[in-house]
């Protein structure tokens, strides 16, 4: 079944049953595996109403590579980032940049203060450090819970998340739904760069000079927040600079202590 043969229109007046009869059958309709990053771009804004289609990015080179082809097709669908109140200078300055670059305007959403308030009286500012459970909750009351926020507004989630980029990401599918936190609703997640190497990813990036976020140039690989982002050495696993005091050999959770919940199912709708 081709991609434009099966449509949607989730965001209208029916009941959630019928909303998530459609969105599973787009997931079992639509050959997304079949499918270039482009056009499964161009089919979301296609399928839904482009409002609620959103590319949510931390502005790594996945993420921007998808801006710079929604911006080039000008597809109408929205581009968003949690700012978790503890990103790096460098990142605002990028996305003042990728906006004056694309003439596109980036939905920001934050956290409540009242949630980290809270998080920072019980536990402190720097409670990541005291453990991977609060490392967790950090990410949840940060990224997690604005990202849920976000996606009450949102019928498809597109991330950039990329199989190679490690070991718990190998099985990543490039569509799958999630239940709406809180409710029955299903979301389509797609992450149309899946099946991407680093070395694609880079090739286009060259090729149609994407902007890269200037902390690639000091020798990171992944960035997110102040303190839990460092620079990777040659050889080290790409995400190795996430959380660093996780590394230890001793740590059996190592490679779950290598995410914020974002793209952990359990963790997310
Ligand atoms: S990456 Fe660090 S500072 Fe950012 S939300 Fe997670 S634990 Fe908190």
């Amino acid at each position: 079944m081709s991609a434009a043969s099966v449509q949607t229109q989730p965001s209208g007046p029916d009941s959630i049953e019928q909303h998530n009869d459609r969105i599973d059958k787009l997931l079992d309709g639509v050959g997304f595996d079949g499918l270039d990053v482009e056009a499964i771009l161009k089919w979301t804004a296609d399928a839904f109403d482009p409002a609620r289609v959103v590319l949510n990015t931390s502005f790594q080179m996945a993420g921007v590579a998808m801006i710079h082809m929604v911006a080039s097709a000008r597809l109408p669908i929205r581009i968003a980032t949690i700012d978790t109140l503890r990103l790096p200078a460098e990142t605002h300055t990028f996305i003042q940049q990728i906006q004056e670059r694309y003439g596109i305007d980036i939905e920001i959403q934050r956290p409540e203060t009242e949630k980290i308030e809270r998080m920072v009286r019980r536990f402190g500012e720097y409670l990541f450090f005291d453990g991977k459970h609060l490392q967790e909750h950090c990410c949840k009351v940060r990224k997690v819970d604005p990202n849920n926020e976000l996606m009450k507004s949102a019928d498809c989630w597109i991330s950039g998340v990329r199989r190679d980029q490690s070991a718990l990401r190998q099985q990543t599918p490039k569509a799958m739904s999630a239940t709406e936190y809180g409710s029955k609703r299903k979301i389509l997640r797609l992450n149309p760069m899946a099946d991407w190497s680093l070395d694609r990813l880079q090739a286009f990036v060259d090729e149609n000079d994407v902007p890269q976020h200037p902390l690639y140039a000091q020798g990171y690989q992944s960035i997110g927040c102040v303190i839990c982002s460092t620079p990777t050495l040659p050889g080290e696993d790409p995400r190795a600079g996430r959380w660093r005091w996780f590394n230890s050999p001793e740590d059996v959770d190592a490679q779950d202590a290598k995410e914020c919940g974002l793209h952990i199912p359990m963790y997310n709708i």
